[in-house]
């Protein structure tokens, strides 16, 4: 494995390199780190929100509502999830990607009871559900431990678990952007839990709303130092997945915050992912959030896997993210950036 930068290293790195040697080099590293180095992977699946109801009231969010506004707030029936779900299997998805809220109301039963008769009935169906800031709001309000959380999800379906709700690993922003969201230290204790129970994770960062520059690269050595914390042979963190600060119509924006997103810093941002993450092999391009074209020069800068179609996204969405994909313009996408497209599931063994 590839010597870790120091902290001092990567900030240098970041604040001087052109950035046509940066994205140079971390091409150059992700060669020697995938498999197939002529291969994009990509992924069917299909976004589902089991409740739009969360006391967290991110800033960034436009998706939430609160418990008592009833004319908006909903939680996802058996029937609907079966609908949902035989379309995404006629699409070809091979899982769900349950995204939550912090309900206050659903606890550790309410979850345990939908993962098992989920696959009760689609036993093939891989659940990527929830997220750290969603397993420490079960466990508060059921009074158990998120070890304990974590292991009954699992029993009751959990497959992986999705890096969500990580925005910048930093206290003083979460206060400014997710006040009642758990803290930096709690994403991380879910995460290290996940990863003793040998359930896979992604880690994720939201960036480009009130972080400093610095504290990109310090999210990038918390994720690494965390991987390097996997307990040996625990798959720990599959893949990587920075994505930008999108603000259409958020609480952000009301407050003045405007996007600082430009093309040449997200990939700076890919290609230092992909320098300092050394134990970390997948580093995941944001379409949804950056575009096709952007995302399709993020695979010449370390990237080398373009995610899901996401046959259903409302959560990003909602605040203003548009692009669209679907199985043939996806593939199209890859190729002309150069590589053959690969479909994938969640843990990168390739199914065509
Ligand atoms: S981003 Fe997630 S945790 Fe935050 S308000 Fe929206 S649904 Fe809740």
């Amino acid at each position: 494995m590839r010597e870790p930068l120091t902290r001092n290293e990567a900030y240098y790195i970041y604040d001087n390199a052109p950035l046509y040697e940066l994205c140079s080099v971390a091409d150059a590293i992700r060669k020697i780190s995938v498999k197939d180095i002529n291969v994009v992977t990509w992924q069917i699946d299909r976004n589902v929100n089991i409740t739009n109801v969360c006391k967290s009231g991110c800033k960034f969010c436009n998706f939430h509502c609160k418990p008592h506004e009833t004319d908006k707030a909903y939680i996802t029936t058996i029937a609907e999830y079966r609908q949902k779900i035989n379309e995404a299997l006629e699409l070809g998805a091979d899982q769900l990607l349950l995204q939550g809220g912090m309900h206050p109301r659903l606890g550790i039963e309410f979850y345990e009871k939908l993962f098992s008769q989920l696959k009760k009935e689609y036993p093939k169906l891989r659940l990527n559900a929830l997220g750290a800031p969603e397993v420490s709001h079960i466990a508060k309000l059921s009074g158990i431990t998120t070890l304990e959380t974590l292991k009954r999800l699992r029993s009751a379906g959990l497959d992986t678990l999705p890096g969500a709700g990580a925005e910048i690993l930093s206290d003083d922003i979460r206060k400014r952007i997710s006040p009642a969201k758990p803290s930096a230290r709690e994403w991380v204790q879910v995460m290290h839990e996940a990863h003793q129970l040998d359930i896979p994770t992604t880690a994720t960062m939201m960036y480009g709303h009130v972080e400093q520059p610095h504290q990109r690269i310090d999210h990038l050595i918390t994720i690494r130092d965390l991987q390097a914390a996997k307990p040996e042979g625990s798959r720990g963190f599959t893949a990587f997945i920075p994505w930008i600060f999108c603000p259409t119509g958020t609480r952000l924006e009301q407050e003045g915050v405007s996007p600082r997103f430009s093309a040449t810093e997200y990939l700076r941002i890919i290609a230092m992912s992909r320098i300092i993450l050394n134990n970390i092999t997948n580093i995941q391009a944001s379409w949804l959030t950056v575009g096709k074209e952007v995302a399709e020069i993020a695979l010449k800068s370390g990237a080398n896997d373009m995610g899901s179609i996401m046959i259903e996204e409302n959560v990003v969405s909602s605040a203003g993210a548009t692009t669209r994909f679907d199985r043939e313009a996806m593939q199209a996408t890859i190729r002309r950036a150069g590589f053959t497209p690969r479909l994938r599931d969640q843990l990168y063994n390739y199914r065509d």
